[in-house]
């Protein structure tokens, strides 16, 4: 059992919440997989066609009429398709095709294709913690967008009304500990009331800098962690206890 003495709780996402691999395994696949027959079926519509304007420009063109000037108009859909599957080889972090990746798992998750992955412990302490008054907060390098999107549609349901806020890296960096003086002041709690859980060492230190309580957790999948850290471990939720 690992007791906390706490306000408010803060997760990370990816090898925290949620497996790592369904990241890597499931959600880019699906974006690669469903890239064409999403541009068909959403050719003309607004977002579509910001996104599409936003890669132009990410490659250095004004706009997609220009980036795409060789093109027959029938062959714009190809020329996209195309542009996208490249920079999805190598998983380029590029703001017009995270806009594009974004509208097609939107689209996946609408349609019930797309269930984002929960651990099974999850659910059981955001219900807990959530009966026991905590605040419980998401900071993960995920824009808030995507935050929302995946905590809606999980493998255990649409567990949003367990959480009461996000962050992603607007705030700034997950390894800075700034970005936990800036989530504590704008939950408005001390950061001895609060604690961080991530799978990552370098983040959970940054949070104790910060004089937040922190956990490091310990999932199936994540990358071994260097002994030595000082923090306190766990293996899943389901032994965190709030005092
Ligand atoms: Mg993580």
């Amino acid at each position: 059992v690992t007791a906390l003495d706490v306000a408010g709780i803060v997760l990370d996402v990816e090898g925290t919440t949620s497996s790592v691999a369904f990241v890597y395994e499931v959600l880019f696949p699906y974006a690669r997989t469903h890239l064409a027959s999403f541009l068909q079926r959403h050719w003309d519509d607004d977002e579509v066609a910001r996104a599409r304007n936003q890669m132009a420009r990410d490659a250095g063109a004004a706009s997609f009429a220009q980036w795409c000037v060789p093109c027959a108009p029938h062959e714009q859909q190809s020329f996209l398709q195309f542009e996208a599957l490249q920079l999805m080889d190598c998983d380029a972090k590029i703001t017009g095709l995270k806009e594009l990746q974004g509208l097609i798992w939107r689209d996946g998750y609408a349609g019930g294709a797309l269930r984002s992955h929960v651990y099974d412990d999850v659910p059981r302490a955001l219900h807990r913690w959530h009966e026991q008054g905590l605040y419980v907060r998401i900071y993960s390098s995920g824009s808030v967008t995507a935050q929302k999107l995946f905590f809606a549609h999980t493998v255990h349901g649409d567990l949003s009304p367990y959480l009461c806020g996000h962050y992603d890296t607007t705030t700034g960096a997950k390894r800075d500990p700034a970005s936990y003086a800036r989530i504590a002041a704008d939950m408005k709690l001390a950061p001895a009331r609060l604690a961080f859980l991530s799978d990552v060492a370098e983040e959970v230190e940054a949070a104790r800098i910060a004089g937040w309580q922190t956990l490091l957790v310990l999932r199936p999948g994540n990358l071994a962690v260097r002994p030595g850290h000082g923090h306190r471990e766990i293996h899943d939720f389901d032994s965190v206890v709030s005092l």
